[in-house]
């Protein structure tokens, strides 16, 4: 079976080395040796400024609403994984959707501020697939309005954006470091900020608010990461260059074999360097799109529609907002098998199959 993607996991005794430490001091979570070093490790690697690793990507999120004390309504993307729409409607704030841009997917910064009212606190943005988002025009935006701007960069591991860490732009980001991401911990997740004061309550707020074992800052809720989970990330993180260079591979050989003029590839983001973390590509249509997923499936090949449905459909957004051209995309992209040892008969079988019903 060749899946859209398959976990890259380590040597099984460099992952029962880090186990091994925490088996010695019997400390396998609460911010434990090993939490401690896969941080450090992350912020010199990324070059970031502060970082707080989590339990998943998703909480993430949460937790920077929160910590930002957003209300009323977020200004969002449509076109993202579920957990961007989910997040916000569990703090019980308001998503209105803003479309997307049809050749970066991201959200469509030029009508951002058609979507601002009064009731508006926060942008949050995706950079899909790895693509930033129109950073500087968010930017200016957000001081314009006096918004806040959190991006989800849980696709965007490694990525630099103007030689900057993504990581380290908007009032907060957050990364998911889960199984099926470029880099993972099993479960896990990050918030990355650039504030020391807005560190330490984002630190608060992961850990149930806890100052000390008897004193509690505030209120908080449980994000930690286990040692487990470090483990994985320390044993995983020596390949990831050797991974992304993989991955780089591959899409090379996608992009020269697939016939580019009867299929749209996204355009990545000038003065970015991209992680290769996905591979979507976009259809003229959606019925062909579901004939050409047939026939890979036939074939055991099974590529995934990131991101189906456009979330602006999901059952519980009330008062639907349409957005024609993520959901026009929704319907037609798909994102191609991608991983760390997909080899060139495969890559050719695929590419076979899809150039052979294209026409
Ligand atoms: C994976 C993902 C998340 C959530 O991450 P988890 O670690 O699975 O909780 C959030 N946003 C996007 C865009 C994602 O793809």
């Amino acid at each position: 079976m060749i899946p859209v993607t398959k976990t890259f996991l380590p040597p099984l005794e460099e992952y029962n080395k880090y186990l091994q430490i925490a088996w010695d001091r019997a400390w396998i979570t609460n911010r434990g040796e090993l939490v401690k070093k896969l941080e450090t490790l992350l912020q010199n690697k990324l070059h970031t400024n502060y970082i707080i690793i989590t339990n998943n990507g998703t909480i993430p999120i949460q937790i920077a609403l929160k910590t930002l004390s957003i209300k009323g309504e977020v200004v969002t993307t449509p076109f993202s994984y579920v957990a961007t729409t989910s997040s916000i409607v569990w703090e019980n704030l308001k998503p209105v959707f803003v479309d997307i841009d049809p050749s970066h997917l991201t959200i469509d910064e030029t009508l951002i501020e058609n979507a601002i009212t009064e009731k508006t606190t926060a942008i949050l943005a995706t950079h899909v697939f790895g693509n930033p988002c129109n950073i500087p025009i968010i930017n200016s935006i957000a001081k314009k309005y006096s918004l806040k701007v959190i991006y989800d960069a849980a696709h965007a591991f490694g990525v630099t954006f103007n030689n900057k860490s993504i990581f380290n732009y908007g009032d907060v980001s957050t990364c998911s470091f889960h199984a099926t991401k470029l880099f993972h911990t099993g479960e896990g997740g990050a918030l990355f900020c650039s504030n020391k004061k807005l560190y330490d309550k984002l630190f608060y707020h992961h850990n149930f608010g806890h100052d000390g074992p008897e004193k509690f800052h505030g209120l908080g809720i449980n994000a930690k990461i286990s040692e487990l989970q470090a483990a994985m990330g320390l044993a995983v993180l020596p390949y990831i260059d050797d991974i992304i260079a993989k991955r780089k591979e591959i899409i090379d050989f996608y992009t020269q074999n697939l016939h580019k003029k009867d299929l749209q590839f996204i355009k990545i983001r000038k003065d970015t360097n991209w992680n290769y973390a996905y591979f979507p590509v976009i259809f003229s249509n959606e019925s062909l799109l579901l004939h050409i997923v047939q026939k890979l499936n036939e074939k055991n090949i099974f590529p995934r529609r990131y991101f189906f449905p456009s979330l602006n459909n999901l059952p519980y957004i009330k008062n639907k907002q349409k957005m024609p051209i993520s959901e026009s995309i929704s319907k037609r992209v798909l994102c191609l098998p991608l991983y760390n040892d997909l080899n060139t008969k495969d890559l050719t079988l695929i590419c076979n199959i899809i150039n052979d019903n294209l026409t």
